[in-house]
C-alpha cells in the first residue's frame, strides 16, 4: 500500500521541466489511487489535482513533516492511467503549457455520473451493403497495417468513406481492440453517432463538448472499464480512455473544428499522430478535400493514400457552375432562383449556403466611407435585424445603428453586403410557399450558460437537421453548419450565396478553406441520384480558386496552392509558433511585445524567421490590444527550442496585466 501519491493541479506555472507535482500523503479512508482526483490543502486552500504517481517514499527534498494529507479523494475508480499522464505530459512539452492544463482538458469535469439515455431510433438497421472493390482494398490495407501506419482515405464526397470507416473498426473490434472515431463539430457528431449506434448498440459511446459534465463522465467511465469498445466525438474524443486502442479515425480531416482555440491549444490530428505512436496502432485519415499538410504528405508517401473515386448509392457528381453576382439586386440570381423552383417542382431539397450570419455584413456610409466599428474591438458591426441591432461577432457588443452617418451627417448610412438573416429574408419573400429554415451560430449555438439551455440548443439544431432529412423542410439555409459531411438523401440543389466572403483574408490558408468550403458544400447534392446542380455565385468568376472549386480539381488547386507555399515560405513548407500579447492598456501591449522580442532576438539563429512585433490583423478583441511576433522555420525543433526558453525567462519578468497566448502550428492568423 502506497503512503505517498504526486498530484499535479491546473494552475498556469510554466516551469522549464513543464512537471510540477506536488507530494501529498494518503487520505484517511486510503482510497488514493493514480488516475482519481482528490482535494488537497493548497497553500490556504482546498483545490482539486489528479493523483498521477504513488511512491513509497517522499522526495528526498522534501521534510516529511511537511508533507499535508489529501483531504478527500473524489473519484471511486481511476479515471485515468499512464498512458494518459504521458500523453499529457507530450501535450504540455510540445504545446507549450503544464501537464495540469493538459490534463485537465482531457479529463472530464463532471463529480456526479449521469449515465446517458440511450436514444430509441426508429430507423432500421442498414442494410448490409455488398462493398466496392475500392472500397476492399481500402479496408484491407487498413486491416492489415499492424503497426503506426498513416492512411488517408481519399474520395469524393458521398463515395461510401464512412462505410470503410465503419468496417475497419468493426475488424477492430472483432480481434479485441478499441477504436476512437473523431467527427468535426456537434451536428456530424450526432449523425455520426447515431450510424454508429446503430451498427454497435451499447458498445458505441459518444463524447462531445455538448453534453453535461456528469454525462460524460459516465460516458468516459464505461470507455475506461472497456465496456464501449468504441468511441465517436469531436476534437477531444481523442483523448478517450479506450482499453487496448487499435485504431485512429478521423473523419473530414481538413476540419478547423480539429484544433483547439484555448490553451493547450492543441490539433487533435497530432496528438493521433502522437497516440498512435505510443500505442502501434495505424491512422486513418479521410476527406474529399485533404488539408496543404495532408496533401503533401500523401505525395511524399509519408501517408498512404487510398482513393474512392466514385459515388456509389446512385449518386453523380453534381453539375457546377459559377454565376456572376455582380448584375443583381438583393442576394439571388436569376439562375439560382430558377433552379429553387425547379427543385421545388420535383420535389426535392435545396441547400443555401452562406458563410456569414447576421443580416447585413458592413453598416456603412457611401458618402465618406465611414463604417460602424465595435466600440470594443477592430471590426465592423454586422447589423441583424430580427433583433434591430448592429452586434459585434467577437465580443458580442451590440448597439442600435445610427440614423446619420455620425462622420459626415449623409443621411444615406445604412447596411452593405448580406448575411444569412438577409438571404433568409429575401427567400420567404420570394417563395412564401416553400418551408424554410436555418440554421447558424444564432439559431443554433447560442451559448447557453446552463446545462439544460445547452441540451434544448442541441436539440433545437437536431430537430432542423432531422426535418430537413425527412423532407418536411424544403430549403435549409446556413453558415458552415450545413456544409460539413451531411447526408441528406434529397437534395438535389445547392447555393452558394456568396463565394468570395473567405478569399481575402489576412491568412496564408484563405484560399485553402474557400476552396475546401465550396467543394463540400457541393458535394451535399445528389447523393443517391443524377442530375443535381451546385450553382455558386460570385463576383470573381476569374478567380482559379473559384473556378477549381467549381471543377472540384482537388489536385490543381494543390499544385498551384503548395507551389505558392513554398515561394512564400508558408507551411507545410515550413513550422510557425505565433505568440499574442493582450491587454487592455496599449501602452502595457506594446510595451509587453517589446520586451517579448528583445528575449527572442538574441536567440534568433540562422534559418529562423521572425515576423514581427507587430499589430494583429484584428488588433482589438474585446477591448483587448493585440500584438503578435511569429517564429518560422523549415523545421519545428529550433522554433520549439527558442519559445521555451523565451517563456521561461518571460514568465520571471513579466507584467501582471498582460497575457502571452503560445500557439504551436496555429491555423488562425487573425
Ligand atoms: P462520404 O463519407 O464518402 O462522403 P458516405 O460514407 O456518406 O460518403 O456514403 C454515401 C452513401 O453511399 C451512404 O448513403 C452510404 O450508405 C452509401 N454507400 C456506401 N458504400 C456503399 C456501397 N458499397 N454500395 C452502395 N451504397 C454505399
Ligand atoms: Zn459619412
Ligand atoms: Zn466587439
Amino acid at each position: 500500500m502506497s503512503v505517498y501519491f504526486d498530484l499535479i493541479f491546473d494552475i498556469p506555472v510554466l516551469n522549464n521541466s513543464n512537471v510540477h507535482s506536488y507530494t501529498y500523503q494518503v487520505d484517511d479512508k486510503n482510497e488514493a489511487a493514480v488516475g482519481k482526483r482528490a482535494m488537497v490543502p493548497f497553500g490556504r486552500r482546498d483545490i482539486l489535482g489528479y493523483i498521477i504517481a504513488e511512491r513509497e517514499n517522499p522526495p528526498d527534498s522534501i521534510k516529511i513533516e511537511s508533507i499535508k494529507k489529501i483531504r478527500r479523494v473524489v473519484d471511486k475508480e481511476p479515471l485515468f492511467d499512464t498512458k494518459i499522464v504521458e500523453i499529457a505530459r507530450w501535450m504540455a512539452d510540445f504545446y507549450l503549457c503544464n501537464i495540469g492544463q493538459a490534463l485537465s482538458i482531457m479529463i472530464p469535469s463532471g463529480r456526479r455520473m449521469i449515465v446517458p439515455e440511450i436514444p430509441e431510433s426508429d430507423e432500421e438497421i442498414e442494410p448490409s451493403l455488398s462493398i466496392s472493390d475500392e472500397q476492399y482494398n481500402a479496408l484491407h490495407e487498413i486491416t492489415s497495417s499492424t503497426s503506426s501506419d498513416m492512411f488517408y482515405l481519399y474520395g469524393i464526397t458521398g463515395s461510401g468513406k464512412t462505410e470503410v470507416f465503419l468496417r475497419a473498426a468493426q475488424h477492430m473490434l472483432n480481434i479485441g481492440k478499441s477504436v476512437i472515431y473523431l467527427v468535426p463539430e456537434i451536428s456530424l457528431t450526432h449523425q455520426t453517432a447515431q450510424m454508429i449506434g446503430r451498427r454497435f448498440g451499447s458498445l458505441a459511446a459518444t463524447l462531445h463538448s455538448g453534453m453535461s459534465p456528469s454525462t460524460r463522465l459516465a460516458e468516459w467511465v464505461r470507455i475506461r472499464r472497456g465496456e464501449a469498445p468504441i468511441v465517436v466525438g469531436p476534437r477531444s474524443a481523442v483523448f478517450a480512455p479506450v482499453v487496448n486502442l487499435g485504431l485512429i479515425i478521423i473523419d473530414e480531416e481538413h476540419d478547423g473544428s480539429y484544433k483547439s482555440g484555448n490553451t493547450p491549444r492543441y490539433h487533435a490530428r497530432q496528438v493521433a499522430l502522437r497516440r498512435c505512436n505510443l500505442e502501434g496502432s495505424p491512422l486513418v485519415m479521410g476527406s474529399a478535400t485533404p488539408s496543404a499538410e495532408a496533401w503533401k504528405l500523401m505525395s511524399e508517401g509519408s501517408i498512404k493514400r487510398l482513393d474512392l473515386t466514385r459515388r456509389l448509392s446512385g449518386g453523380v457528381m453534381p453539375q457546377i457552375k459559377a454565376v456572376s453576382l455582380a448584375k443583381t439586386q438583393g442576394c439571388l440570381t436569376k439562375e439560382l432562383k430558377e433552379e429553387i423552383r425547379v427543385t421545388a417542382q420535383m420535389g426535392k431539397q435545396t441547400i443555401l449556403f452562406m458563410n456569414r450570419r447576421g443580416f447585413a455584413h458592413f453598416y456603412h456610409c457611401p458618402d465618406c466611407g465611414w463604417e460602424l466599428i465595435c466600440k470594443r474591438c477592430s471590426v465592423s458591426l454586422t447589423w441583424h435585424k430580427s433583433r434591430g441591432r448592429c452586434i459585434c461577432h467577437y465580443c458580442g457588443f451590440s448597439q442600435s445603428p445610427p440614423t446619420v452617418c455620425p462622420n459626415c451627417g449623409c443621411l444615406e448610412a445604412g447596411y452593405s453586403g448580406f448575411g444569412t438573416e438577409m438571404i433568409e429574408e429575401e427567400v420567404r419573400r420570394i417563395f412564401p410557399d416553400l418551408q424554410i429554415r436555418r440554421i447558424d451560430a444564432d439559431t443554433a449555438n447560442k451559448k447557453a450558460t446552463d446545462e439544460l439551455g445547452q441540451i434544448a440548443e442541441k436539440r433545437n439544431l437536431e430537430d432542423t437537421l432531422a426535418l430537413f432529412k425527412n423532407g418536411v423542410i424544403d430549403i435549409l439555409l446556413g453558415t458552415q453548419m450545413v456544409a460539413k459531411g451531411l447526408n441528406f438523401p434529397g437534395v438535389r440543389l445547392v447555393g452558394v450565396v456568396f463565394a468570395d466572403t473567405g478569399l481575402h483574408m489576412p491568412d496564408f490558408r484563405a484560399a485553402e478553406r474557400t476552396f475546401s468550403l465550396i467543394v463540400q458544400v457541393a458535394g451535399r447534392a445528389g447523393r443517391y441520384f443524377p442530375d443535381s446542380k451546385v450553382i455558386v455565385q460570385t463576383l470573381r468568376l476569374d478567380d482559379p480558386v473559384i473556378s477549381r472549386s467549381c471543377a472540384l480539381d482537388v489536385s490543381g488547386f494543390f499544385d498551384a496552392e503548395l507551389k505558392q507555399r513554398k515561394a512564400l515560405n508558408f507551411p507545410p513548407y515550413s513550422r510557425i509558433i505565433r505568440f499574442t500579447i493582450r491587454a487592455k492598456d496599449v501602452k502595457r501591449a506594446d510595451t509587453a511585445i517589446k520586451q517579448l522580442d528583445s528575449l527572442i532576438k538574441p536567440l534568433i539563429i540562422q534559418g529562423i524567421d521572425k515576423l514581427g512585433p507587430a499589430e494583429c490583423p484584428i488588433g482589438i478583441i474585446n477591448f483587448n490590444h493585440r500584438r503578435q511576433i511569429i517564429l518560422r522555420c523549415s523545421s519545428m525543433g529550433p522554433i520549439h527550442k527558442l519559445a521555451k526558453e523565451v517563456l521561461f525567462r518571460y514568465e520571471k519578468e513579466k507584467d501582471v496585466k498582460t497575457y502571452l497566448e503560445v500557439d504551436v502550428d496555429p491555423i488562425s492568423m487573425l
